[in-house]
Parts: C-alpha cells; sequence; structure tokens
C-alpha cells in the first residue's frame, strides 16, 4: 500500500523531482568549470549560472503550481545558455514519454530536431527518440516514417530496424516484415533465418487462404530454404491435401509427430482451418479425413508415449463418436503411463460417458488432491503469456513457436 502511495507521488513529482536534480548537476558543472578556469571571464560566467539558476528555480516553481507547459518552456530556454544541457532534453522528453505525456515529448525532440546549432549525431539522436515517442503513442505511420527517416541518415542502426521489423510483424504487412529482416540479417550479428522462414510461411498462408496455390507452394518453398519451421511444414501438409498427394501427406504427418511429438494437438487444430468458400472444400475434408485415419491407425510405440499424442487420438475419437474405442485407448494408456494430470481429466470424462460412475468419482479425488489449474490452453515458454488460441508468433513477446499446450480445466 506505502509503496504504491509512493509510486504515484513519484510519478506526479518526477518533473519537479528532475529539476531539482537538473539544477544541483549544474551548479556542479559551475563550480568545476570555475576551477578550470575556462576562457570566459568571470563576471561573464556568473551571469550565466545566475540566469540558469533563475530559470530552473522558475521551472520548479511552475512544476510545484502544475503548470507543466510553462516549466517545459522555462527548461527550453535554459538549452540555449548551455550546449552541454541538451542531455536535460532528452532526459525530458524520455521522461515525458515514459510517463505517456506522448504529445510533450514530442514537442521536445521536434524541436531539438529543428536547432541549427546541433551536431548531426544529436540530431540523428533526436530523431530516433521522435520515432520512439511515435511508436509509443501508438502513431504507426508516423512512426515507421520517422524510423525510416533514420536509416536515410544512417543505414546502419540496428536497433531502428528492429522496431520496423516488430510493427511490420505486427501489422501483418509480410513483405515489408521479410524486406526489414533481411536488412537486419546483414547489418546485425543475430541470425534471422528462422524468423525469415516464419514471416514467408505467413505470406504464403495468405495465398493459401485465397485459394492461390501455386504460389503458396513457391513462396513455402522459400520458407524452407531459411529453415525448415513447424508452422511451415503444417502448411505444406494443407498443400498435399489439397492437391491429393496422399502419400506425401501421411509421409509429412509421420516425420513432423517424431520431431514433435508435443505439437500433434496443434496439428489437427491446424489441419482442420479451411477456408470453406474455397472449390476445393469437400476434397480437402474427405482428404482429411483419410489422414485422421491413418492417423488413428497408427501405432508407433514411441509416439504413444507423448501426451499430446494420445490426447489427439482420443480427440479424434470421441469426435467420431467412437466413445468406446477412446476409453479402451486412455484406459489402456492410464494402466502403464499413469501419472499425467493433462489426461486425467479426459479419463474422468470418458469413465462417466462409459458408464464407470464409481471409479470417475474415486479418479476425481486423485485429481483434484493435485490438480494446478489453469485457465488457458495454450502459454508461451518464453514469457508465459496465455492464450486459448494457437500464436505461431508469440503477441507479448514476439518470439515465434514458442506455444506449449496444457490442459484447460
Ligand atoms: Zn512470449
Amino acid at each position: 500500500m506505502n509503496y504504491v502511495l509512493l509510486l504515484d507521488w513519484g510519478k506526479d513529482h518526477a518533473l519537479m523531482v528532475l529539476a531539482v536534480v537538473i539544477t544541483l548537476v549544474l551548479i556542479y558543472h559551475y563550480v568545476i568549470e570555475r576551477d578550470k578556469a575556462v576562457k570566459l571571464s568571470k563576471k561573464y560566467r556568473n551571469s550565466i549560472f545566475e540566469a540558469q539558476s533563475r530559470i530552473f528555480l522558475n521551472a520548479t516553481q511552475y512544476l510545484i503550481e502544475g503548470n507543466k507547459d510553462l516549466a517545459i518552456k522555462e527548461f527550453l530556454n535554459a538549452v540555449d545558455l548551455n550546449r552541454e544541457t541538451i542531455e536535460t532534453y532528452f532526459a525530458l522528453g524520455g521522461l515525458f514519454r515514459s510517463n505517456g505525456e506522448i504529445d510533450k515529448a514530442i514537442s521536445i525532440h521536434r524541436s531539438l530536431i529543428a536547432r541549427d546549432s546541433i551536431s548531426e549525431s544529436t540530431r540523428l539522436q533526436a530523431l530516433k527518440e521522435l520515432a520512439h515517442d511515435f511508436d509509443k503513442g501508438g502513431f504507426i505511420d508516423k512512426a515507421i516514417e520517422t524510423y525510416k527517416d533514420v536509416l536515410k541518415i544512417n543505414r546502419d542502426q540496428q536497433d531502428v530496424i528492429h522496431s520496423l521489423c516488430r510493427i511490420y510483424e505486427d501489422i501483418e504487412d509480410w513483405d515489408q516484415a521479410y524486406n526489414y529482416r533481411i536488412m537486419l540479417s546483414k547489418v546485425g550479428q543475430e541470425n534471422q533465418s528462422e524468423t525469415i522462414s516464419h514471416i514467408l510461411v505467413q505470406k504464403a498462408k495468405a495465398l493459401f487462404d485465397k485459394g492461390q496455390f501455386k504460389a503458396c507452394a513457391e513462396e513455402l518453398d522459400d520458407a524452407f530454404r531459411f529453415a525448415p519451421s513447424v508452422s511451415a511444414k503444417i502448411l505444406r501438409l494443407r498443400l498435399f491435401l489439397i492437391l491429393g498427394k496422399m502419400e506425401d501427406a501421411k509421409g509429412l504427418l509421420l516425420e513432423l509427430l517424431k520431431e514433435h511429438p508435443m505439437y500433434a494437438t496443434f496439428i489437427f487444430v491446424s489441419l482442420e482451418v479451411f477456408n470453406s468458400k474455397l472449390a476445393q472444400a469437400e476434397e480437402y475434408k474427405e482428404r482429411l479425413n483419410q489422414l485422421k485415419s491413418y492417423f488413428l491407425s497408427m501405432n508407433d510405440i514411441d509416439l504413444m508415449t507423448s501426451p499430446s499424442v494420445v490426447l489427439s487420438k482420443i480427440r479424434l475419437l470421441k469426435d467420431s463418436q467412437k466413445t468406446i474405442d477412446a476409453f479402451d485407448l486412455l484406459d489402456g494408456w492410464m494402466k502403464s503411463h499413469g501419472h499425467s494430470d493433462v489426461l486425467k481429466v479426459e479419463y474422468i470424462k470418458l469413465l462417466i460417458e462409459v458408464g464407470k460412475v464409481d471409479e470417475a468419482l474415486h479418479q476425481t479425488k486423485g485429481l483434484l488432491n493435485n490438480l494446478h489449474s489453469s485457465l488457458t490452453r495454450h502459454y508461451c515458454s518464453q514469457c508465459g503469456y496465455n492464450s486459448d488460441e494457437i500464436f505461431w508468433r508469440c503477441p507479448q513477446c514476439h518470439n515465434w513457436e514458442t506455444i506449449q499446450f496444457r490442459w484447460k480445466v
């Protein structure tokens, strides 16, 4: 409670604190420089110091009175007197931005950029800050434009290119996202192949949904050249279904499950998503059913140790009303692999459905004792972001393919 109050006080009075600190810094500078006996006459330097002190005292006074606009004006006046105080501009701008007062941050950085008397590197820094202001304020178009202006002056700006990548991925402009990732891979040290592959898969997905399968296949081939991601493989699987290449589809499904058994549930949920307006919709459904039958007939011992694979099988069996088969499968699995909360819930539901109520009650009691309840189906292994939706790019930390599944209770 006290901590929260302190935080609020800090927010409300941040400018005042800053003003006092800046005044102290200026006094410190004045003292240091006076000892160095720089060329300026003592009288002249004293008058500068007096002027600065007056300005900061005024600014502080305005802040105490809550008049931030006048306070800013006083701060800006100070910069004319001492070039070094340009840093105070940046400090103030950053403070406003982090305080959510974007318009004030913007006006400070704009007035810096417009100044004749600053160095090119300061101008570049101010332009970058301005881009961050627009970015934080949600003015996406202006942010993009300003980031690009920075790159026109100096292309070797990793953080700026990275910001552009993030924005274009957010707004799902995959062409531009691709261009800037390529640029980033040339400027930065970090390998961008995985991310570029994901972006190309997104491009290919859009083409798939429009029924442009040939163009989709080409983009997808490009994606594989960069890196074979799980989402690339799932999309290729959907293409095989569209084209009627059932043997290829079966082979790829097996490969996917062997490599990533924990993704089994995602694979089948992803395959279900299909634009029903497309001419091939019926054929697609038919072939998907064939693929499901093939999956159910698989009896690979390694695969069956994965809860996600077992869960997928049970879901498919239940969808086709084969409750007894689903129960037999899970009953056998629970007896040999036992301790999975993930599957216990499913097991209890099936026990009820096949009429074994006493056993269901017994199992429920055991489950409740060590259940860690959760609200969502999926979460991000990097940052813990939760969602019921499947996300290939985490909306929170922007990492790709960090999704994990958990049982929704
Ligand atoms: Zn995340």
